[in-house]
């Protein structure tokens, strides 16, 4: 399993919630990791499946 920067984002990263099965429509879910890409991402909960890649971890600071 691929380690992550520090353990918030090991945790949303691997967020799975139960109740919604597609992540775009959980409000608990809010870091989206594309595997393939090694790419992070922050999901817009504005009701449409958007996200916006990010570089830089939102709890630690570190590079992604
Ligand atoms: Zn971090
Ligand atoms: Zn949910």
């Amino acid at each position: 399993m691929k380690r992550h920067c520090c353990e918030n984002m090991t945790y949303h990263a691997n967020f799975e919630c139960k109740i919604h099965e597609n992540h775009f429509e959980c409000p608990d879910k809010i870091i989206i990791f594309d595997r393939k890409n090694n790419d992070y991402g922050l999901i817009i909960h504005d009701g449409v499946t958007s996200s916006i890649s990010i570089s830089f971890c939102p709890w630690c600071g570190s590079k992604l």
